[in-house]
């Protein structure tokens, strides 16, 4: 029972005497998995052999038999064929945060007969005319061939369109130098680099050689908002947010959406979401209202991390398609709207190795002691390279959400929960805290007191909470692809799995878990300035983070930073996940990414308040002369006065957007944090101009409309 339940007061159910009825097996008319090249479709569609070969390269991550390409590739496309497909195109993740297709047909020519054809060189490689794609100068226009290359353990699919469909195989992209041109290539290197350091760090306990399984689940949160007001609103179209925008009398104050009954509209368009990620095979689960007025969340069931990322990017492809068929706009920016919470995502983070979860507890001393192990060394991981983690969720948008108290803050911290957290402290002291007969735990010893696994009284201010069997990072943004922080998460983890080995690996056998104890409460003690399990929202915690000496990167650009430190670069190449050249490229990516959006952003809002706002704000002042004048020539007093005031300070908002306008046209040339500060004046005078003008002469939907009508 919860103790969410105790509390209630509601006493546990007395179990049924005697064996329940057995519900009739029920046959699922859910198409799941439908449009997937599963594993289930590759026995159907292969020899017996091939398909052992390829389920071991899936399953087992042994490397590919290439001489196989060629009878997978002839299975795919008869597979695709079979299931209406004309096309077939490598998707990939280049470095623009989005994914990327390149479409040729089946077509082909034998004897000047059309056939069908997919060669196995088809299915392996790729060779898209990358040229413009991010590469921060690591490809040069002479050389600008990029290469895609088929990532077996992400299964091929299939996108519909209209009457049409097109096989999908999920790639990697590099440069003809053989460089990562993109999100999934440092994951995927990330993950052997983890699993291998995962093998070694449980032989030390004795443990035989399984495999290693990256789990992830990814919270999506979005907001919708009716395309008539979208189209009417051209930052929207434009820059994903809301330039503009007065607060709304009611938006968030009630708490009154979260978890409220879902409107009508909005639930034909989330079941329709779901049928199509489940004939994708994405596990979608949980369907909800989130925080702020407009804003949802879906989630699926966790998956491999490679899959989980794929899948997500998926999963924000598909609820803007589907949110366009109902008459909505699915908005995925990180703080479409100000005042109101803006949206991410909570990576949920685990490793596994075979069957067991290494951040499960366990329930007897030597999984306590594993458990306590991996924890330890994730705590290292996380203090060592917080800075990577933040560099990681480092975008423009998400500077909007990061510390605005409503997200987590940009100080990457911990948080364990009060009952692990009283474990490792009494660990680190050597007190008796952990253990509930009295006495000094002893690690492989004695038992942990079991963790609660309750949702229910999470610190939903920590960016890094251990949440029961997993770690949950929430500073991702919404648009983000999931790739960044989990290459940085395996990749930190593996480092610190392998220094807790270089260390265990010289234990004798004998002395083992005492040596382990003394051991984990030296890493403890150089790492726990990382735990924080207070409220991360409060004024204080920024400067109690300061005097831990824990970073607290504000922006983007400042957060990119971390990809050009040498022990950064040290750690990447050590584990051969991305070179010196490849993060100084990513660099670079960043950083232009960055002042090409804020640009884009700041001449957007010129257009608008220099073309739609002051000529309304120039008729509302010239009617409100007419009116004084009118006033004053008929002789009537009465009114003439507050005709007089009115005009007084809508001429005063009106000098001021016009001071506005230049300082910010000014600014555009210059330092970003100038294009900041100058879009902020202007948007709060453009504000204010929302509230005086007449509302049949404001040209742009109001937030009570978007946010409200639907
Ligand atoms: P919340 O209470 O935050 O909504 P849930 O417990 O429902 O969280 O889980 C959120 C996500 O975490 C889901 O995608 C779920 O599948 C995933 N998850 C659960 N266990 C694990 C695990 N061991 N590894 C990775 N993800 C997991
Ligand atoms: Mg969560």
């Amino acid at each position: 029972m919860s103790n969410c339940a105790r509390l209630a007061g509601i006493k546990k159910v007395a179990s049924m005497k005697g064996t329940p009825p057995q519900a009739a097996e029920h046959v699922s008319t859910i198409p799941y998995a439908e449009d997937v090249f599963s594993i289930k479709m590759m026995k159907q569609y292969l020899a017996k052999d091939t398909y052992k070969k390829l389920a071991a390269t899936i399953t087992r991550n042994t490397p590919l038999d290439a001489s196989i390409a060629g009878e997978v590739a002839h299975a795919m496309k008869e597979w695709a064929l079979d299931r209406g497909c004309t096309h077939y195109t490598h998707w990939f993740q280049p470095l623009t945060g989005v994914t990327a297709e390149k479409h040729d047909s089946f077509v082909d020519f034998d004897n000047g007969e059309p056939i069908m054809s997919f060669s196995g060189k088809n299915l392996i490689v790729g060779e898209p005319d990358a040229s413009s794609f991010p590469s921060g100068g690591i490809r040069s226009t002479a050389e600008a061939r990029g290469y895609t290359a088929w990532d077996p353990t992400s299964p091929a699919f299939i996108k519909r369109h209209g009457s049409g469909a097109t096989l999908c195989i999920p790639t990697a992209f590099c440069s003809y130098t053989g460089e990562a041109l993109d999100k999934k290539t440092p994951l995927l290197r990330s993950m052997q680099a983890l699993s291998a350091s995962t093998k070694r760090l449980m032989k030390c306990f004795g443990m035989p050689d399984e495999n290693v399984t990256i789990t992830l689940g990814v919270e999506q949160e979005y907001f919708l908002v009716d395309k008539a007001f979208y189209l009417a609103r051209p930052d929207l179209v434009q820059c994903g947010r809301t330039l503009f925008g007065a607060a709304s009398a009611k938006h968030q104050q009630l708490e009154d959406h979260y978890f409220g009954s879902i409107p009508g509209r909005i639930l034909d368009f989330m079941h329709d979401v779901e049928i199509e990620l489940w004939k994708l095979g994405i596990p979608a689960k949980t369907r909800h209202n989130e925080v702020a007025p407009a804003q949802f969340e879906l989630a699926p069931l966790f998956e491999t991390v490679n899959v989980a990322c794929d899948h997500n990017m998926l999963v924000m492809e598909t609820l803007q398609q589907v949110a366009d068929r109902h008459g909505l706009v699915c908005l995925l920016h990180e703080k479409p709207f100000a005042g109101v919470n803006g949206s991410g995502k909570h990576n949920n983070w685990s490793v596994n190795y075979g069957k067991k979860n290494l951040l499960n507890p366990g329930d007897n001393p030597q999984d306590n002691a594993v458990f306590l192990t991996v924890l330890t060394a994730i705590i290292a991981a996380i203090d060592k390279h917080a800075d990577l983690l933040r560099c990681s969720v480092a975008s423009a948008a998400n500077d909007h959400r990061l510390g605005a108290n409503e997200a987590p803050p940009a100080i990457i911290s911990m948080y364990l929960g009060d009952q692990l957290a009283a474990i490792v402290d009494s660990l680190e002291k050597g007190t008796a805290a952990a253990k509930k007969s009295g006495g000094v735990m002893k690690v492989g010893v004695d038992m942990l007191p079991p963790l609660p696994k309750d949702s229910t009284d999470r610190n939903r201010t920590s960016p890094f909470a251990f949440t029961g069997n997993k770690f949950e990072f929430r500073a991702p943004g919404s648009s983000q692809s999931c790739s960044s922080c989990n290459t940085v998460l395996d990749t930190i983890v593996a480092e610190a799995f392998d220094e807790m080995a270089d260390v265990l690996e010289t234990f004798p056998a004998a002395s083992f878990h005492t040596k382990l104890q003394d051991h984990l409460r030296e890493v403890i003690k150089a790492h726990k300035r990382v735990i924080f399990n207070g409220d991360g929202y409060t004024a204080e915690w920024p400067l109690e983070a300061a005097k831990r000496g824990l970073p607290n990167a504000r922006t983007a650009p400042e957060a990119a930073k971390a990809f050009l430190k040498e022990e950064n670069i040290a750690l990447y190449e050590k584990y051969k996940v991305l070179n010196r050249r490849e993060l100084e490229s990513r660099y670079e990516i960043a950083v232009e990414d960055y002042t090409r959006r804020l640009a884009i952003e700041a001449n957007m809002a010129l257009d608008i308040a220099g073309s739609m706002i002051l000529p309304a704000a120039k008729a509302e002042y010239s009617e409100t002369l007419d009116a004084y004048a009118k006033a004053e020539a008929t002789g009537i007093a009465s009114g003439t006065a507050a005709l007089k005031a009115e005009a007084i300070e809508l001429g005063a908002a009106l000098d001021a957007l016009r001071s506005n306008l230049v300082a910010l046209s000014n600014a555009i040339p210059g330092k970003s944090e100038g294009i900041v500060s100058a879009m902020t004046a202007l948007r709060t005078t453009v504000d204010t101009l929302e509230k005086r003008i007449a509302d049949d002469k404001w040209p742009l939907p109001k937030y009570r409309e978007m946010l409200f009508v639907y």
